[in-house]
């Protein structure tokens, strides 16, 4: 055992999206799971087939604010939100930005390609176009700085970045990179380098059905072997 206990998970996703259960679903399994928090973070309004918006994602948010209120002193439910990177330095940020507790930024398919270094694994592979790992970072980084986002998820995912040199920039903004439990994106190596840096890492399950929240074991596995547990900012000596 790696000696320390993950305390909260705020990257889940609902039926709201393309995940399986319901928040209310989320919220007991977290408990279920000894957390002492958890938020539902769908899939940002600007994602093509997945993203929630206009009305479903205000009645998302309902959903959540009578969860808090239900489960006060039993858990805390946060509001979160996974934007979409849209283009250099964009991304698919709500108006009311200052009504979530966590905004989660992360670069996924099924958005518009943000530049031409951002077409990727196909631009690379089908249009021979020379992908930049870090003018891909600065695009995401620029993003992250103007939605204030806290968390970036799975950084590397569909898109390569140069993890030093967001590491640093993350660590400068205060924005935490996520070891995400679904598929581990930092190898050993990498994380290692984001705790050097001084950049806070923090665990998420990116739940899409109940039985998964509070699932933090690839996760774990690759912190522990990197050795960078107390970078891990939801995570408590036990
Ligand atoms: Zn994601
Ligand atoms: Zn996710």
């Amino acid at each position: 055992m790696s000696g320390y206990r993950i305390f909260e998970d705020l990257h889940t996703h609902t039926y709201y999206s393309h995940g399986k259960g319901s928040p209310r679903e989320n919220v007991l399994a977290a408990i279920g799971r000894g957390l002492e928090k958890v938020a539902v973070s769908e899939h940002g309004p600007g994602h093509f087939s997945f993203g929630v918006r206009g009305k479903k994602l205000e009645k998302l948010n309902a959903e959540l604010a009578a969860l808090k209120d239900e489960f006060a002193g039993r858990i805390e439910v946060l509001r979160g939100l996974e934007l979409n990177v849209m283009d250099f330095g964009k991304s698919d940020c709500p108006e009311n930005r200052g009504d979530y507790d966590v905004i989660i930024l992360g670069y996924h398919k099924s958005v518009p390609p943000f530049n031409k270094h951002a077409l990727s694994i196909w631009g690379e592979s089908l249009l021979g176009i020379k992908n930049d790992p870090h003018r891909n970072a600065e695009g995401i980084l620029a993003a992250a700085y103007s939605c204030r986002a806290n968390i970036i998820s799975h950084p590397g995912l569909y898109l390569k970045v140069d993890i030093p040199y967001m590491a640093e920039c993350c660590r400068q903004m205060g924005i935490l990179m996520e070891v995400n439990s679904a598929r581990v994106t930092m190898s050993c190596e990498e994380l290692k380098t984001v705790a050097r840096l001084g950049c806070g890492l923090i665990i998420g399950s990116d739940a899409h059905t109940p039985q998964r929240v509070g699932d933090f074991e690839l996760a774990s596995a690759a912190v522990t072997e990197a050795g960078v547990w107390s970078s891990v900012v939801n995570a408590k000596r036990e």
